[in-house]
């Protein structure tokens, strides 16, 4: 059966206490209130709620399904319950505006709390999560009537939000949107469809406040001509009650992979005439509010990858001491499993990933925090630079992993893993999408290396990988063993990265398609390097904590982690390096092998 999902606490609480450490967050005039013990109680109060009421319906709400009837949408058994306890809790407003009954806590203190949900139940989790993204379009951009109006019953979880970009013929390049708005007095009249949209319709709350894409009569082609409107499914009367139906229908939700609870909508608007829609900011500024919001919604994919893998780690763990098969060399008797090598092997790459991924996750998280609050302008500014560079690698290097690590979780199941029941194949279906939605993987490398490398002539990552040598000289001076290996086997990738930058500056400039072939690996070759680092300094004060206290487990098993990933992980670097660097040969290889498709 699958195994019910338990916060990992220790490594949350290092992570953000000792990693990042939240000190340099609650040290902001903003979060001066949010002591440590609040922090702390906010996440055990947090794994509560996971364990106890969204995990128990993971599965059961996987099995179960959405199911669709005359325009109507109805979740799984327990999931409305769970939505309600979820609300009523104020768990959705926590990172919210103060100013809309928010609880203003930093992203820093979300992000675990919502890798928690995630873990927990990520179809269940979508929701909040994509009314987080309408709520954070209306607050920067809309009028302050329609903040007023919109704002309160998003933020309490009253209603719920979506966000409809997507057409037929309109996915990663939303330049493409063909949805309609005609000007109709103080409205729009909006009709178009769109698909995949989630949450589109469901028996979560009494209204839907859909956030959608369309392009009025006289718009621009191409990017610059979308704006983004407001469309409720029930219209709003001026003191906020609820009024006529709208004209927008959930016409179908499609069979899916993974994410089975979780409804995915085919939305039609303006079947009657047209949806009532309200324009949001400026004309045609749209796709450019959107791309303002994208980094949050971007980190909180990345982290469902990271939540994901914990979760498929637990499932694989719990299995792995309780499955008893073949022999041990150099024991009598049965053992579980977990006693063979190649089993600790592939457990070790789900644990040291997944704790390379959250580290990584958290600090993203933390240069966001930084880069609204911190009162100083240069620091806000170079913040906002680390979070750009550092948000596709959360996006697209974590979910990535996801999979793998999902994919290891059945491999340490066995047959038992391709079999729905022990739960370890939802994991691995769930987390199929991650690496799709919110920017496939291929949009992300290409973002890595175009905006955020190649735009500033690689001068925030050439910063970035400076900062990462201090920890090399850190664990350079250490008399453990362990740490001079980690500081070697780093010094190495980081060379290798640094080269590989430099190649693709040059080749951008005379071999675009080259440097193009090496976007995927570099991005791959980052995320691994970055979780290096992050894990080498979590060693490194592991290592600290060994001194007072030699028999310490949790930092005993960080430092293991730290070698381990050295070993496994982090040597795979320089071959990545290889391959970018092989760029122009690769990218012939690639136009002479396709040849016949490319004609
Ligand atoms: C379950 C689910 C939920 C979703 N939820 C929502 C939602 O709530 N709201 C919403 O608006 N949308 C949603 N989507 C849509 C999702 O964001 C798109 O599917 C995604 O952006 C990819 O677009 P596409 O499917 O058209 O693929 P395409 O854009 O056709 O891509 C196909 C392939 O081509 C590659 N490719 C395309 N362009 C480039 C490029 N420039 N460089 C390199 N490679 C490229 C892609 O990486 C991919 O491998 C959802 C989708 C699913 C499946």
């Amino acid at each position: 059966m699958p195994v019910d999902y338990r916060a990992p606490l220790a490594d949350m609480q290092f992570i953000l206490h000792e990693l990042i450490p939240f000190s340099t967050i609650n040290s902001l005039p903003a979060y001066q209130e949010v002591s440590d013990d609040l922090v702390n109680t906010i996440l055990e109060e947090a794994s509560k709620f996971a364990g106890e009421v969204l995990s128990p319906l993971n599965w059961s709400g996987d099995q179960e399904g959405c199911s669709f009837a005359e325009g109507e949408v109805r979740t799984p058994q327990g999931f409305k319950g769970a939505y309600q306890q979820y609300i009523e809790a104020g768990w959705i407003s926590l990172a919210a505006n103060v100013d809309f009954g928010g609880q203003g806590l930093p992203l820093t203190l979300a992000t675990p709390v919502n890798e928690m949900w995630h873990s927990a139940n990520m179809a269940f989790m979508l929701c909040p999560m994509l009314t987080a993204g309408a709520i954070e379009a209306i607050e920067h951009h809309a009028s302050a009537e329609q903040q007023a109006l919109y704002l309160p019953p998003l933020v309490s979880g009253q209603w719920a939000g979506t966000m409809n970009l997507t057409e037929p013929s309109a996915g990663s390049d939303l330049s493409a949107v063909s949805s309609k708005a005609i000007p109709n007095g103080d409205h729009y009249l909006i009709s178009g469809t769109k698909i995949f949209i989630t949450y589109g319709e469901h028996d979560f709350t009494e209204n839907i406040v859909h956030l959608v894409l369309a392009r009025l009569p006289d718009a621009p082609p191409g990017v610059k001509g979308i704006s983004l409107f407001i469309v409720p499914k029930f219209l709003v009367n001026a003191d906020g009650s609820l009024g006529k139906r709208n004209d927008v229908h959930c016409v179908s939700i499609e069979h899916k992979l993974g994410i089975h609870a979780s409804p995915t909508a085919v939305m039609s608007f303006g079947e009657a005439g047209g949806a009532v829609g309200f324009l949001v900011g400026e004309a045609n500024r749209g796709l450019e509010y959107m791309f303002t919001m994208m980094n949050n919604a971007r980190l909180a994919v990345g982290l469902e990858g990271v939540a994901i893998a914990e979760r498929a780690y637990q499932q694989a763990a719990q299995y792995a001491q309780e499955r008893v098969q073949g022999k041990i060399p150099q024991t009598t008797g049965k053992l579980p499993i977990l006693h063979h090598a190649d089993v600790q092997r592939m457990l070790m790459l789900m644990k040291t990933q997944t704790e390379a991924m959250r580290s990584l996750a958290y600090l993203a998280a933390a240069h966001s925090d930084l880069a609204q609050q911190h009162p100083d302008g240069a620091t806000r500014e170079a913040s906002q630079k680390r979070v750009d560079l550092l948000t596709p690698i959360v996006k697209a290097w974590s979910t990535e992993q996801a999979i793998e690590i999902a994919s290891l979780g059945v491999q340490v199941h066995g047959g038992m893993g391709y079999i729905e029941e022990t739960g370890a194949a939802q994991h691995l279906r769930d987390a199929r999408i991650t690496t799709i939605y919110e920017g496939t993987t291929g949009i992300q490398a290409g973002d890595l290396l175009g905006r955020k490398i190649i735009r500033d002539d690689g001068q925030e990552v050439k910063k970035l990988i400076k900062e990462m040598q201090t920890t090399i000289e850190a664990l350079a001076k250490s008399s453990l063993a362990e740490l001079q290996i980690i500081a070697g086997e780093l010094d190495k990738a980081l060379h290798a990265l640094e080269g590989a930058v430099d190649w693709l500056l040059k080749a951008h400039a005379n071999n675009p398609q080259a440097a193009l072939a090496g976007a995927y690996p570099l991005l791959k070759c980052f995320g691994i390097v970055c979780g290096g680092w992050l894990l080498a300094k979590s060693a490194d004060i592991a290592a600290t904590k060994l001194q007072t206290n030699p028999e310490d487990r949790f930092a005993q098993q960080k430092i293991a982690s730290a070698i381990f990933y050295t070993h496994e992980v982090l040597s795979q670097a320089p071959g990545l390096v290889a391959t970018i660097c092989s760029g122009e040969s690769v990218a012939k290889a690639m136009r002479d092998g396709l040849a016949d498709l490319l004609h």
